[in-house]
């Protein structure tokens, strides 16, 4: 009988010996579940489930933040050769450092780089930011953004988004430029200076106008906050706005800075309106 009961103690293969030799497995597996790194994933699961990740294009369902492989297809990168001032993009048989606009009159700002050409996957990106104040969109576009950034903005003091004027922030709840350039601010280290560079007058809408019209409409529009000048004077701007049309309202802001002291102007967009075809 003893014996029995030594067995019993001993063997591998009984019933309460294996019970017991699963308790700290069991109560392992327990502290791993309620561990904080387990919970953080169970809980980002959840969040998957009931509010999955979507295109931020198409809004299929994706995996991951961003958009799906469909969309990216018909995202049209501006590359060289291009405007060495504007970076409008040449025909391969332009031979010239500068576009025609460029050569007709040179900006007010040192240098601007759009990622895309606006058109295609682009334009539903800058919808989707603009109309649904999607932060994971705003995200996925400075991440995009990053590398092209990283390339011309060497030295920068201040990130600076192009400013919406007060009524229409307050009746979208958000400036669409604000949330890219925060992200920027973000994965650069470079210090965000949000209402240092404010809209004076509410300007019609750009999307109809020529681009003499579109001049005369952001004209004096701008200027920088009289508290924030002497952080100005001197520094080495980057410009950050969602789209780049005539380059109209970039260069409005420019002077805007530049009259402050402003030394440099390095502006960025996301989209450009280009004659490339997707
Ligand atoms: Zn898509
Ligand atoms: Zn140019």
């Amino acid at each position: 009988m003893i014996k029995e009961i030594n067995l019993c103690k001993t063997a591998t293969n009984n019933p309460c010996s294996r019970a017991k030799n699963a308790l700290p497995a069991i109560s392992g597996a327990l502290i791993n579940v309620f561990s904080p790194h387990h919970l953080a994933k169970n809980i980002d699961r959840f969040i998957d489930m009931v509010f999955p990740k979507k295109c931020q294009c198409c809004r299929e369902v994706v995996q991951w933040d961003g958009i799906c492989p469909k969309c990216w297809s018909r995202l049209l990168f501006i590359r060289p050769p291009m405007c060495k001032i504007c970076g409008s993009p040449f025909d391969k048989t332009d031979q010239f450092d500068l576009c025609t606009s460029c050569m007709s009159g040179l900006p007010v700002f040192d240098k601007h780089r759009s990622l895309l050409s606006y058109g295609g996957s682009a334009r539903k990106l800058v919808l989707s930011l603009k109309y649904r104040k999607d932060n994971s969109s705003a995200m996925f576009i400075a991440e995009i953004m990053l590398p092209m950034v990283l390339e011309i903005a060497h030295k920068v003091d201040y990130i600076i988004p192009v400013p919406l004027h007060w009524t229409r922030v307050s009746k979208r709840g958000f400036n669409q430029s604000a949330l890219i350039a925060r992200h920027l601010s973000r994965f650069l280290g470079i210090p965000i200076l949000i209402d240092s560079l404010t809209r004076n007058r509410k300007t019609p809408s750009q999307g109809s106008l020529t681009s003499h019209m579109r001049e005369k409409n952001v004209a004096g529009a701008f200027s920088v906050k009289s508290s924030s000048s002497k952080m100005i004077s001197e520094a080495r701007i980057l410009l950050v706005d969602d789209v780049y049309t005539t380059g109209s309202t970039i260069n409005a802001c420019s002077e805007a800075l530049k009259l402050t002291g402003a030394k440099k102007i390095i502006a960025v967009t996301l989209a450009k309106t280009t004659k490339l075809k997707i």
